[in-house]
């Protein structure tokens, strides 16, 4: 049995204090829920704000992106050290946004994710075709060819800690949720992968996240396939109750 990881992903979202009223709603709503593990991912800015108020709780705090060197001249970015240092190690990388409109490539978040997991992080790696590359019949080479390059030079040793989210780029955000079925053929197609690169009790192990328009209505049937290991939400986790309502799905 995988727990699931129900995730948060908060994107540019929220001030600190529009965060703590999050928490001091969300956290009663959950309180004593260990079926799952939740994580909460706000923008940097608001992660010191986070931390303090989901302190002692089941709600770990995640970071949206890090970058692969320890420090230096690397203007907006952050590093695991500083994370680290707010007692932050659970990371999203990769995602779709960070491709679409901040030049992230397949070889950047291969550098990510080595130096994430060589800090100890629970990364989320998230990886998923974009709409024309599901309409040409290519996503199963999509998917293939992101894992193949995110995850090169890693050895499973290492890879412990992976979760992976699939992402449909043409899901996010956009009201158009995969179908449970379309969402575990792509699960089974990343796990092949993972069993190819990594071995396969490693791929057994790992936990493949759906993300894309997820929402109290239709997480239940999404999280009913074997495939699916818990969920990233990114507009549907900014309420406390709905958020809740996917968590207890
Ligand atoms: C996301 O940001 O990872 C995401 C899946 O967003 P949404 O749930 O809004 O589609």
């Amino acid at each position: 049995m995988r727990k699931k990881v129900m995730a948060a992903n908060w994107k540019m979202y929220k001030t600190p204090d529009q965060s703590r009223d999050f928490f001091r709603d969300f956290l009663p709503l959950v309180a004593g829920h260990t079926r799952d593990e939740i994580v909460v991912c706000p923008s940097f800015l608001n992660i010191p704000a986070a931390l303090d108020a989901a302190k002692g709780s089941n709600v770990a705090i995640g970071a949206q992106n890090v970058h692969w060197k320890e420090e230096g001249a690397f203007t907006g970015e952050t590093s695991v050290g500083q994370l680290l240092a707010w007692g932050v190690n659970n990371v999203i990388i990769g995602h779709s946004e960070r491709r679409q409109y901040f030049g992230e490539t397949d070889d950047t978040v291969n550098l990510r994710l080595k130096t994430a997991l060589e800090a100890g992080f629970t990364p989320i790696c998230c990886v998923g075709e974009v709409l024309e590359e599901r309409e040409a019949g290519m996503t199963d080479d999509i998917l293939r060819r992101q894992c193949v390059r995110a995850f090169h030079a890693i050895s499973a040793k290492k890879a412990a800690k992976l979760v992976v989210a699939y992402e449909p780029v043409w899901a996010i955000g956009t009201g158009k949720t995969a179908t449970p079925e379309i969402a575990a053929e792509a699960h089974a197609v990343i796990r092949k992968e993972a069993t190819e690169i990594f071995g396969e009790d490693f791929a057994n192990q790992l936990r493949i996240l759906y993300g894309g328009s997820v929402k109290p209505d239709n997480v239940s049937s999404l999280m009913a396939q074997e495939e699916i290991d818990g969920a990233l939400v990114g507009g549907a986790s900014l309420d406390p109750k709905s958020f809740t309502a996917i968590v207890k799905y």
